[in-house]
């Protein structure tokens, strides 16, 4: 079920069922794409209102960030927990690699996709990764020929955002797969550049905080954690 966060849709799925529900869309006829949104979307969802639309036409909408689940809790709309676009994207794969289908990953720095496939081979025997592009590109079209010629049933599209979400929006279908997924940053953790938070940091609901002291210079994008919050109580209080 969506429940709807300051106007983007959010899917209230714990992570087993939301990857199985990507998985599933394998199989459905035409292209299909997931967004994983955290607070910067929404706050972007609410100024770029053709950014709102892509989020909420997505087949899958992810709350990927801890204050989503917040903003949504103000709001008196309960999820039942985030779920990290990086850990659906492993549960995919997992599921991927048992099937013996294709993935295709683009974006981040040149040599980050190329190491993040060799990484993510030896994880996950089994996984065809079947084209990899770096993200810094002049034209599409040779990007999307790539990923046609690859046959990839399954596209990883880490440009950030929201710039990920429209180029999946708007190529996605040309490419021939079936699925696309929003990643952001996930290749330059699968290619172990960046280190993800232990696992206890994780469950507390500390990811942002652990990511912060290794990259301080993220906290202006940070900040936008406090203003959805302060938005959503807004909304709240003057029930719009
Ligand atoms: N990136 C890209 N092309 C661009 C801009 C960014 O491939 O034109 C990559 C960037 O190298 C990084 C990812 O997109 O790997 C975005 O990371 P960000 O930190 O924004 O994502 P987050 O971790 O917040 O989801």
């Amino acid at each position: 079920m969506k429940k709807d966060v300051l106007g983007v849709q959010i899917d209230d799925l714990p992570l087993s069922e939301a990857v199985d529900a990507g998985f599933q869309l394998l199989d459905k006829p035409g292209f299909h794409y997931v967004v994983t949104p955290n607070p910067e979307f929404i706050l972007e969802a609410r100024k770029n209102e053709p950014f709102r639309q892509v989020l909420n036409h997505a087949d899958l909408s992810l709350p990927d960030g801890i204050g989503v689940v917040y903003a949504a809790k103000i709001l008196g709309k309960t999820l039942q927990g985030r779920t990290p676009g990086v850990d659906f994207a492993q549960g995919l794969m997992t599921r991927m690699a048992g099937a013996g289908k294709r993935l295709y990953l683009l974006g981040a720095k040149p040599g980050v996709a190329e190491k993040a496939a060799g990484e993510l081979k030896s994880r996950y025997p089994g996984l065809v990764i079947c084209g990899t592009h770096d993200g810094y590109f002049q034209e599409d079209a040779p990007v999307v020929d790539d990923i046609r010629a690859s046959r990839a049933d399954v596209v990883f599209v880490c440009l950030g955002a929201p710039k990920q979400e429209f180029w999946m929006a708007h190529n996605g279908p040309n490419t021939g797969a079936a699925l696309a997924v929003g990643l952001g940053g996930c290749l330059d953790v699968f290619a172990g550049n960046v280190k993800r938070a232990p696992e206890a940091w994780q469950k507390a609901g500390l990811e942002w905080l652990y990511r912060l002291i290794r990259e301080p210079s993220r906290l202006g994008r940070m900040a936008k954690l406090p203003i959805v919050l302060l938005d959503a109580a807004k909304a709240r209080v003057t029930g719009r």
